[in-house]
């Protein structure tokens, strides 16, 4: 039986990723702060179900405790190691970026150092589209040059990508960085668009929309990601960034109009001027992932909603 450890477990890709990997028969290890970012007791909850599960364990505690982290890497001798735990978002990343830079920079330099220390056979680890800055070549292909990010987050990930590059070639690190596109559905963090909107539309509540919605993104429903996070975890590769994502965009105003539609609710929109960190686009080009991961995603942007809104009443969250 493969062991996998997770990092950043009780989040919401994290927790996903673990339910997907114990449902195919893999051990997991999980490893989680539940700092404050959002509510802890929703990482409570995502966790729960796993909790109850004969093949996986918990570890709690911090990143930046390299001591801590060589422990959990020692006691599990895990096989293959899936780092999703990270500071996210790209507004809140203006408020600390320290913050971002220390867990996220230092803390997964700590995982990629138990790494070279206990040698599994390969690190799967989160990047994010944000590191192609605000390119309009469409769409983002691996090899684009991303040497302008416009957030303190989007840096702290092509810092990542840059360190891996170097414990990769000069240490032999076995590592598969995926770009994720905009991720939505179950569990989605409450501050992201999506979850954020459906909860005003649903009470009757004006929705605060950036720039003049004309914005566009790719947004990839959880169940397309986790097909490409399992095909990572199944497949070293010796170095690698590879794009996930739906190959598709919407623009900010049909979202905003598809959830509408999706809770069977009227929308009230209020225009703000656009953040200094938002770009203009997102769109990936997911030629590479089906190649070398035989990738292929699945959801249509009405199916994901529809699948969210039925999670969020269920969960009680609208
Ligand atoms: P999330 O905030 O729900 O999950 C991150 C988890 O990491 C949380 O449970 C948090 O408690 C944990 N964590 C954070 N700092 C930690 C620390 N110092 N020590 C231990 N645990 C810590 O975020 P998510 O949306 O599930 O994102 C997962 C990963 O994917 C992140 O690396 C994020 O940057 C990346 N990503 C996400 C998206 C998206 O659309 N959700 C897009 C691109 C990239």
């Amino acid at each position: 039986m493969k062991k996998v450890l997770v990092t950043g477990a009780a989040g919401f890709i994290g927790s996903s990723a673990v339910d997907a990997l114990l449902a195919r028969g893999d051990a997991v290890a999980g490893l989680d702060n539940f700092n404050s970012f959002y509510d802890p007791a929703v990482k409570r909850e995502n966790i729960a179900g796993a909790l109850a599960h004969p093949h996986f364990t918990l570890h709690e505690g911090d990143l930046l405790d390299a001591a801590f982290i060589d422990g959990v890497f020692a006691k599990e001798r895990p096989g293959v190691v899936l780092h999703l735990a990270a500071w996210a978002g790209v507004r809140p990343s203006f408020e600390n970026p320290k913050l971002y830079y220390e867990v996220n920079v230092i803390g997964s330099q700590n995982v990629m150092d138990a790494c070279m220390a206990h040698g599994p056979s390969h690190l799967v680890f989160a990047s994010s589209s944000s590191v192609y800055g605000g390119s309009t070549r469409t769409p983002f292909a691996e090899d684009d040059p991303v040497a302008g990010p416009v957030s303190p987050y989007a840096a702290t990930k092509r810092m990542n990508e840059l360190m891996c590059h170097v414990y990769s070639h000069a240490r032999g690190l076995r590592v598969t960085l995926l770009r994720f596109f905009t991720v939505y559905g179950p569990r989605q963090r409450p501050e992201m668009a999506i979850h954020k909107f459906a909860r005003l539309i649903d009470a009757g509540e004006t929705v605060p929309m950036f720039g003049d919605g004309e914005s566009l993104r790719d947004y990839t429903y959880i169940e397309d990601i986790l097909d490409g996070v399992l095909k990572a975890v199944d497949t070293p590769f010796d170095y690698e960034i590879i794009n996930l994502g739906e190959q598709r965009t919407t623009s900010l105003k049909e979202l905003i109009g598809m959830l509408g539609e999706a809770l069977g609710k009227e929308v009230r929109i209020e225009e703000h001027p656009m953040h200094k960190g938002d770009v203009p686009l997102t769109y990936a080009d997911i030629g590479k992932a089906r190649t070398m991961l035989g990738y292929a995603p699945k959801y249509s942007m009405e199916a994901g909603l529809e699948k969210f809104v039925a999670w969020l009443r269920e969960a009680r969250r609208v």
